[in-house]
C-alpha cells in the first residue's frame, strides 16, 4: 500500500470518527432536562426561560407554604431522577438539604437568588428575608441565573434560552415600570403595609412602601404565634400610623390576621399572592399576574 493510500485511509477513519462524535453531540439532549423548582414562582420563571426544553416538577405548588413544607416520598423520587434543582436560597428551603442527601441525587443545585442584596433585619440580624421575588428587579437576576445554569448543562440550546430570556426580561421591566406608575397614584401617607407574616420587605424597599408590622412578626410563617405583648405593640403602631387595612396571604391561614383586624377595628383586605402562585388560570396564576393583582389590591384599598 502506498503512503498516499495509507494517508487517505487514515483520513477516512478520522472523518468517520468526527461524524460519530458530531452525531453524538447533536443528540446529546434528545431527552428533556429533568428540572426541579422548589416553589411555584421559580417554576413559572423557569418555564419562561426553558420553554419546552425541561420536564418540570414543582415541589411546593400553588397556594403552598414553603416555610412549613413537609416533603412527601414522591419528592425524593423526583429529586433522585433530576438533572438540576432550582432553589430560592436565602434560607427559604430549610428542608431541602436533608431531602437531597437522603435521595442520593446527583443533580446540580442552583440558587436562583444569587446576586440579590439580602434584606437585613435591624432588630434580628440572624433572620434572613427570603422573599426577594417581591422586587421585580430581583426576578431579572433570577431569570439570568436560571439561563446561565441551563446553558451550562445544555449549551446547544443557548440561542433558545437567550432569546426566551430577552423576551421575559422585557416583560419584567414593563411590569416593574407599571408597578411604579401605579404606586405613584397611592397617597404617600397610605403606602403602609401590615401583613400576616413579614413577606413584603423587598416590595416595600423597591416601590416606596413602609412596613408597619406583621401579625406574625417574622419572615417565616413557621415562627411561633405572637405573644400578647407583640400583638398589643402591633395594635398601637397600627393606630399610631393610621393603618386602615391588614393583608393576609394565599398560602397562610388568615385566622390570626382576621382576629387582629377585628381587635383593631379595621378592614382585612383580600388575600395577596406572596409566597406562591395561585392555581393555573387564577389571577395569581403566573408571577407577572400575581404582582399585578397585588398592586391592584393596594390601589383599591390604600386610598
Ligand atoms: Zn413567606
Amino acid at each position: 500500500m502506498s503512503y498516499v493510500t495509507k494517508f487517505l485511509n487514515i483520513g477516512k477513519v478520522m472523518l468517520l470518527a468526527f461524524l460519530i462524535i458530531g452525531l453524538g453531540l447533536s443528540t446529546a439532549r434528545a431527552e428533556k432536562i429533568k428540572a426541579i423548582a422548589t416553589i411555584s414562582i421559580i417554576g413559572d420563571v423557569l418555564k419562561n426561560v426553558a420553554g419546552d426544553k425541561v420536564d418540570l416538577v414543582v415541589l411546593v405548588g400553588p397556594n403552598g407554604d414553603a416555610h412549613e413544607y413537609e416533603p412527601i416520598p414522591a419528592d425524593s423520587v423526583s429529586i433522585a431522577k433530576a438533572d438540576i434543582i432550582f432553589e430560592n436560597g436565602l434560607h427559604l428551603e430549610h428542608w431541602l438539604d436533608k431531602l437531597y442527601m437522603a435521595s442520593g441525587s446527583k443533580a446540580k443545585r442552583i440558587v436562583v437568588s444569587q446576586g440579590v442584596a439580602p434584606r437585613i433585619f435591624e432588630d434580628n440580624p440572624n433572620e434572613t428575608d427570603p422573599h426577594a421575588w417581591q422586587d421585580v428587579s430581583n426576578v431579572v437576576l433570577y431569570t439570568k441565573n436560571i439561563r446561565d445554569a441551563l446553558v451550562s448543562i445544555d449549551p446547544l440550546n443557548k440561542d433558545i434560552y437567550d432569546s426566551n430570556v430577552r423576551n421575559y426580561i422585557q416583560q419584567l421591566q414593563v411590569l416593574d415600570a407599571w408597578v411604579k406608575a401605579q404606586v405613584a397614584s397611592i397617597p404617600v401617607g397610605k403606602r403602609k403595609l401590615v401583613t400576616n407574616h413579614d413577606d413584603l420587605g423587598y416590595f416595600a424597599g423597591r416601590y416606596g412602601f413602609k412596613i408597619i408590622g406583621a401579625v406574625i412578626p417574622s419572615a417565616t410563617t413557621e415562627a411561633a404565634d405572637p405573644s400578647a405583648k407583640q400583638t398589643a405593640d402591633l395594635l398601637n403602631i397600627i393606630r399610631a400610623n393610621g393603618v386602615c387595612v391588614i393583608f393576609s396571604e394565599n398560602m397562610a391561614n388568615p385566622k390570626l390576621a382576621r382576629s387582629l383586624s377585628h381587635e383593631a377595628g379595621i378592614e382585612i383586605g383580600p388575600l395577596l399572592y406572596t409566597d406562591a402562585l395561585g392555581p393555573s388560570g387564577s389571577e395569581g396564576g403566573t408571577y407577572l399576574s400575581m404582582i399585578k393583582y397585588n398592586v391592584e389590591i393596594f390601589r383599591k384599598y390604600l386610598k
